[in-house]
């Protein structure tokens, strides 16, 4: 029987998400790769397990996590009821609904047909009568926002979700998405956009508008996807994300370019005393806008090695800069 460790809440640290009463801890865990049917079931508990061990009270999800598309949230499923169902209240868990789910015109995108079925269906996976948060996964060109949004809302009154967030949306979509939530009543909680040293976009156009609207920033792929990492620093290792078929990190995007880049990144971490991992998570995590970073893990040890980022998270005006130049 799974007893989590008693000094679990000791070295963790949590901030409030937004304007909300809810803190979430600096490090979640993300189920998109290596939670799915075709991973060793054992390996993702062991991931789970140290991670609520270790503080991290916040696992994300999706519909369309696996591959097969679904298995993250039965896998996870079984790992509540194997080990964290007594702790559920200690526990947030997310998921959402936006890319492609099931075949024809209600598996994917933005609709009220697909976004509430979709959630039933993601509940049902898990043995939830509810999640803690349900986001649009990504904005639907097609379909009126307050259509998409009204979908959440309704998932929150109907208490299959307590917050709504949403995903992937621009700032101008998400000044309207916050807007109309708030007129629904049902506040806007968080924002999950793409952010790491090699993916800043949200700096200019996002972070002001999520201060302005008092909403969370939970940033995914911090670690874009293993680049900045030492995964990829001597190429393309067997068992990596880029090694494997259905993983999202193509071998196209191991750059000589992006090697030299993170290589260089290295040595400023090698001077923190950090890995390039650690440096790489306590940058995305110096702004005070962001609530909480998203990591995935393979492996028990990435996740202890991430959770070291929480030992150094300040940098000198010398530091920043040196890392400012190798970005450039
Ligand atoms: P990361 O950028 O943290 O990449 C995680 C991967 O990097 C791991 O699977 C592992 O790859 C490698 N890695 C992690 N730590 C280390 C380490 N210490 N040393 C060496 N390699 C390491 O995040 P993800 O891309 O996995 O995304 C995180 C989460 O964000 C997802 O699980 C999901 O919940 C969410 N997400 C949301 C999206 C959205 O549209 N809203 C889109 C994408 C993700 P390897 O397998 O090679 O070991």
């Amino acid at each position: 029987m799974y007893l989590p460790s008693s000094t679990r809440y000791e070295s963790m640290t949590y901030d409030r998400c937004g304007r909300s009463g809810l803190m979430l801890p600096a490090v979640s865990l993300g189920l998109w790769h290596n939670f799915g049917g075709v991973d060793a079931y054992e390996t993702g508990r062991a991931i789970v397990r140290r991670a609520f061990d270790r503080g991290v009270t916040h696992f994300d999800l999706a519909n369309n996590y696996g591959p097969p598309p679904g298995s993250a949230e039965e896998n996870f499923g079984k790992m509540l009821r194997d080990d964290l169902a007594p702790y559920r209240d200690e526990i947030v868990i997310s998921t959402k609904a936006g890319y492609r789910m099931w075949p024809g015109p209600y598996g994917e995108w933005g609709s009220r047909k697909y976004l509430l079925s979709s959630l039933d269906q993601s509940l049902r996976r898990m043995g939830l009568p509810y999640v803690d948060i349900f986001y649009s996964h990504r904005p639907d060109p097609d379909t009126p926002l307050e259509e998409t949004l009204g979908a959440v809302a309704t998932a929150v009154k109907q208490g299959k979700a307590i917050y709504a967030g949403i995903s992937n949306y621009t700032a101008e979509q998400t000044r309207n998405a916050c807007r109309i939530l708030r007129d629904l009543g049902c506040p806007c909680l968080i924002h999950q956009p793409k952010y790491s040293m090699y993916e800043r976009w949200v700096e200019a156009e996002l972070l002001d508008v999520l201060e302005q609207e008092g909403v969370g920033c939970i940033p995914f792929s911090p670690l874009a996807q293993g680049l900045l990492t030492d995964r990829y620093l001597q190429g393309i290792p067997e068992g990596s994300r880029a090694s494997k078929p259905h993983g999202f990190l193509k071998s196209n995007q191991v750059t000589p370019e992006r090697i030299a880049q993170s290589q260089q990144l290295n040595a400023i971490a090698k001077q923190r005393g950090q890995s390039l991992a650690q440096l790489a998570l306590a940058w995305v995590l110096r702004d005070r806008r962001i609530t909480t970073v998203l990591i995935g893990a393979s492996s028990v040890e990435q996740l202890d090695q991430n959770l070291g980022a929480l030992e150094r998270r300040d940098f000198s005006q010398e530091e920043l800069a040196a890392i400012e130049k190798i970005l450039m």
